[in-house]
């Protein structure tokens, strides 16, 4: 039974009413976020008071407007009442001063579209224009000059469709939902080719020709452009079924030299006529010519201007037919089963042009659709790479955040994102040391301009660029745990106001991910089933417990000693293989020469990172790792994507291999050896043997000792330490720490030197032990920044209560010495000022906070009164004059009291793992 596709009839109620596109918006289409307004407030004197009186003058703000643009910048002459209206004004000077104009004579209306469309059709086959070498339809008339018979001349409606993009330009304007249907789409072309003069259209079928016959030196000229081969071209396509269960897979294509490409496409589908083909827009890279192909429903196209698609047999009948893993994919309603191929022709030329389509490439479209996947996907490498947590202008790879998050929108047919950058002086003293900061609001609009998701934040960074990309960022890392586990933040939407910043209208937002949901937003709620069935879209949840289960198989090389550290950059080879037990074949999956990424910001799969932590540079490992979603390995697979898809994944493991090739420390590192000599780090050793020495101490605690280097370097000095402790959270340090502490301790005890004990715990120092209760000595170097404020508060409790030190050493970066850093970390760079800033705030992007002079004593005397200790303020690195040290340093020291019941030393509290002991000690397996 046919469809009805029932309209407007050409009635103007119902019609959206022409934009009407503002100056800024203008703008915006053209720049996007290169356009930079900045909005200065200036008080103005209101008139009206009341004169004699010695009043403060009355006062109103006003704004004047500044638009930076790429080459361009312009200010508003006057001041405006509101804000809005001083941008709008200063968009129009910048349109006017660069010549932009709305384009005279493009129709605006539906109508003007809808006569030009007229028009247009009729155009593509009047005698005067065809058939000449430039026409758009030349490879597609061509074709069929080469039948015989009733066919003759005749090109299915979509090759119109596919190959003339004003057309699809004025279909929009008649019908904003023309964007989102190709099936809308063919029926505007075909109720106005039925009124474009010159034309000829059937009423059963879509064929489309012109009413008089071509003449003889038309034809003949079409033909000379064929080079005449004759044998049909075979190409792979992918078939992407309706039916949910049914995996897509790899089809071949044969098209003939003498039937239009379309009609071979669809016969695939068991269209009742080839005439039906429907041609989605191009997905995936812009310039390529893959498309989706599907057969018309059958259905009747009876209005002049379509809006509605009512079938007699209800509404449920037409979305039964969608398919839901075509129409995710290209964004547009796709009904039936549906062929994704790439085959075209490109402008002015008849030979048609063809290219496989892999079920990889299928599945890397796929991804590009997931937040992070064009990250994945611009790196080069989809198996190792993640979306790093954090962005740094220096370490960053790939394409940048805010490009990110621009084809995210673009590819999700939503508007460009609109960043709203906000100069705020920075309140500091000193103008010249503290320039404006940035933040920058991001928000997300559907095509309609309706709201979707807005996100604002109080950070601030010196560069604009910084504060749109660590913006950016966010917002595509909300998305990622949104594609995670769409149910359950579904249900979190209806509350619309959350507290990270985001802001979600959840009614716009559910319908531009309508598609999306149905797919993968399980209507049963679970979670992980969820998850499991989201294949590539999902990223790895179960992060945590893989970093352990990695077990390095072999290690080569000797240990060169110099190993990635939390924050610095480190330069790696690998490749993946897909190794199938039985049958012992390897699939090469990814591999890459040199790739490059900062340890700490989550930019690589986790077994990765845990891997390359536990080599130096030079050595390399390789491990078998969880095998990935299947829409992973086979967006990976390449050529070998089609037989992959056959095998079994119980079969299948997945073996890396990665070798370090360099190191490059984190810019702390860098900055603390570059500026001092000896290096930060080793004054604050040198400062720690001053009291061990002063006190006689023969036990201290090394509180977040990291990779051991203070009770490494503590070894090297004759002290009176009998006994050296480390505590940490990170194993990885940890495991640093025992092999380096090992070696040394080795040698020494070779050469019959009074050895000392020393051990290492895993546990946090929020946590007491009572093995570690009243040591002579406890440091805490460089630790308290990588902890929240309130966990730094803990630590000093719990240490100074529990623990009870005599001397507790506790050092911080001092922030007011951050400019001096910063400025020589980048010298020779006056030319750009701009690039001077520093990449973040803070000295590593793994510190929660970085303290004035003030904040550390503020925080440092208050821990000492509450708990009966003295303190004192020091530092290293500088003289100590203004402003103060680079590391600041607070000495607390126990005052003689009978206090001390406040400690209970006799409880067994031993929440600290033992990880390592000398002497009996064994060195800890990786
Ligand atoms: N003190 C070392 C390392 C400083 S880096 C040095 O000066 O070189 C900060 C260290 O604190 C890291 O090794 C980190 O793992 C550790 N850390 C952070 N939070 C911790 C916690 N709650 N308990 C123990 N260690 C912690
Ligand atoms: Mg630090």
């Amino acid at each position: 039974m046919p469809l009805r596709l029932r309209g407007g009839g050409g009635s103007k109620r119902g019609m959206p009413a022409a934009p009407t596109v503002t100056p800024k918006a203008v703008i915006h289409q053209k720049y996007g976020a290169k356009a930079c307004y900045s909005v200065e407030e200036v008080r103005e004197a209101v008139d009206g008071g009341c004169p004699g009186l010695a009043l403060p003058q009355q006062t109103r703000s006003v704004y004047r407007c500044s638009l930076d643009l790429p080459g361009l910048t312009v200010v508003t002459p006057g001041t405006f009442v509101r804000k809005k209206d001083a941008e709008q004004a200063a968009a129009q000077i910048a349109l006017d001063k660069l010549g932009i104009q709305p384009t005279a004579n493009a129709p605006s209306t539906p109508e003007e579209a809808w006569d030009e469309l007229i028009a247009r059709i009729s155009g593509f086959f009047a005698d005067e224009n065809f058939p000449s070498s430039s026409h758009p339809l030349i490879g597609h008339m061509c074709v069929t000059f080469r039948r015989t018979g009733d066919r003759f001349g005749m090109i299915p409606m979509s090759a119109i469709a596919a190959c003339d993009v004003k057309v699809i330009g004025l279909c929009k304007l008649i019908d904003p939902k023309a964007e989102f249907d190709p099936l809308l789409v063919l029926s505007l072309i075909y109720n106005a080719a039925k009124k474009s003069p010159g034309v000829s259209v059937s009423d059963s079928n879509f064929w489309i020709r012109s009413q008089k016959p071509y003449s003889p030196e038309a034809v003949d000229l079409a033909l000379q452009h064929w080079s005449g081969i004759t044998n049909p071209i075979e190409v792979d396509g992918i078939f992407v079924p309706c039916v949910m269960e049914d995996e897509p897979k790899t089809i071949r294509l044969t098209l003939s030299h003498n039937e239009h490409y379309m009609g071979d496409i669809v016969s695939k589908l068991s269209a009742s006529d080839s005439s039906h083909a429907v041609v989605s827009r191009t997905v995936g890279k812009a310039s390529s010519e893959i498309r989706l192909y599907f057969s018309a429903p059958n259905v009747q196209f009876v209005s002049e201007i379509s809006n509605n698609v009512v079938s007699s047999l209800g509404d449920g009948y037409m979305e039964s037919l969608i398919n839901k893993r075509a129409s995710f994919i290209s964004g547009q309603t796709i009904y039936g089963d549906a062929i994704l191929a790439n085959v075209g022709y490109t402008r002015r030329d008849s030979e048609l042009h063809t290219e496989d389509v892999t079920l990889s490439n299928y599945y890397r479209i796929l991804l590009g659709k997931s937040p992070d996947g064009n990250y994945k996907i611009s790196r080069d490498s989809i198996l190792v790479a993640e979306l790093p947590s954090v962005y740094s202008r220096s370490s960053w790879k790939g394409l940048s955040p805010r490009d990110l998050l621009c084809s995210f929108c673009r590819l999700h047919r939503l508007a460009e994102p609109y960043f709203v950058v906000n100069r705020c002086a920075s309140g500091g003293k000193n103008d010249k040391e503290n320039p404006d900061m940035f933040k920058c609001d991001v928000k997300i609009y559907s095509k309609k301009q309706e709201l979707l998701l807005e996100y604002s934040t109080a950070d601030t960074w010196s560069k604009e660029s910084d504060a749109i990309h660590n913006s950016s960022l966010k917002v595509l890392i909300w998305f990622c745990s949104y594609f995670k586990q769409p149910n359950k933040h579904v249900l979190k939407l209806s509350h619309s106001k959350s507290t990270d910043g985001f802001t979600i209208c959840p009614d716009n937002f559910l319908h531009e991910f309508a598609m999306f949901l149905s797919i993968y937003g399980n209507t049963g709620g679970d979670d992980s089933s969820t998850c499991s069935t989201v294949g590539s879209l999902s990223m790895d949840t179960s992060k945590q417990k893989l970093e352990n289960n990695a077990v390095l198989a072999h290690v080569d090389g000797p240990d060169s000693g110099v190993f990635p550290s939390h924050g610095s950059l480190t330069c790696i080879s690998y490749t993946a293989s897909l190794v199938v037990k039985d049958k012992t074949n390897r699939y090469m999956l990814e591999s890459n020469n040199e790739f490059e990424f900062e340890i700490g910001t989550g930019a690589v799969k986790n077994q990765i990172e845990s891997c390359v932590s536990q080599l130096s540079v030079n050595q390399s490992a390789c491990f078998i790792a969880e095998l990935p979603p299947r829409d992973l390995i086979l967006a990976a697979a390449n050529e070998f994507s089609h037989d992959l898809s056959k095998i079994s994944r119980d079969n299948c493991f997945l073996e890396f291999s990665v070798k370090v090739l360099q190191v490059t420390e984190p810019l702390e590192d860098r900055m603390e050896k570059a500026l001092f000599n000896p290096p930060l780090s080793k004054q604050r050793v040198e400062f720690a043997v001053r009291y061990i020495n002063e006190l006689h101490a023969t036990t201290l605690v090394d509180f977040g000792c990291g990779s051991g280097s203070l009770l490494d370097s503590l070894l090297e000095h004759p002290t009176t330490l009998e006994e050296v402790v480390g505590v940490d959270i990170s194993r990885k340090g940890l495991t640093r720490a025992a092999k380096s502490l090992h070696q040394k301790l080795s040698k020494k005890s070779l050469m019959q030197t009074s050895v000392p004990t020393a051990v290492l715990y895993d546990g946090s120092i929020t946590d007491f032990d009572s093995r570690l209760y009243r040591f002579d000595i406890g440091t805490c170097l460089e630790v308290i920044e990588h902890v929240e404020e309130d966990q730094a508060s803990l630590f000093g409790n719990v240490v100074l209560s529990s623990f009870c030190p005599t001397v507790l050493i506790v050092s911080t970066p001092n922030y007011e010495y951050n400019p001096i850093l910063q400025r020589s970390a980048m010298p020779n760079k006056e030319e750009e000022p701009e690039e001077n800033a520093g990449p973040c705030k803070f000295r590593n992007h793994d510190h929660k906070f970085e303290w004035t002079r003030s904040q550390f004593q503020h925080w440092a005397t208050g821990l000492a009164e509450k708990h009966n200790y003295s303190v004192e303020f020091s530092g290293v690195g500088g003289s100590g004059d203004e402003p103060g040290f680079a590391s600041q340093i607070a000495v607390f020291r126990r005052m003689a009291s009978g206090q001390d019941e406040v400690c209970q030393e006799g409880e067994l509290h031993q929440p600290y793992e033992l990880l390592w002991e000398w002497p009996n000690a064994s060195l800890p397996s990786h």
